[in-house]
């Protein structure tokens, strides 16, 4: 299934979304906000499975 990553130019949400036809991803909006105003990005290996391990290094991601 097609499914592309999506990012809201508004507030930053990261998402994914089904698009079945080339039509659909222009309805795409933001699940947090609610805005229209999204780019779609591409992901090297989907949106699902990414195992990434580091074994050093602080990554401080704050989240919300
Ligand atoms: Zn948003």
């Amino acid at each position: 299934m097609p499914i592309y990553e999506f990012v809201c130019k508004v507030c930053g949400k990261r998402f994914s979304h089904l698009v079945l036809s080339a039509d659909d991803q222009k309805d795409v909006k933001c699940p947090q906000c609610g805005s229209a105003d999204v780019k779609r990005v591409f992901s090297p290996f989907g949106s699902l499975g990414s195992s990434t391990s580091s074994s050093s290094g602080g990554s401080c991601t704050s989240f919300g």
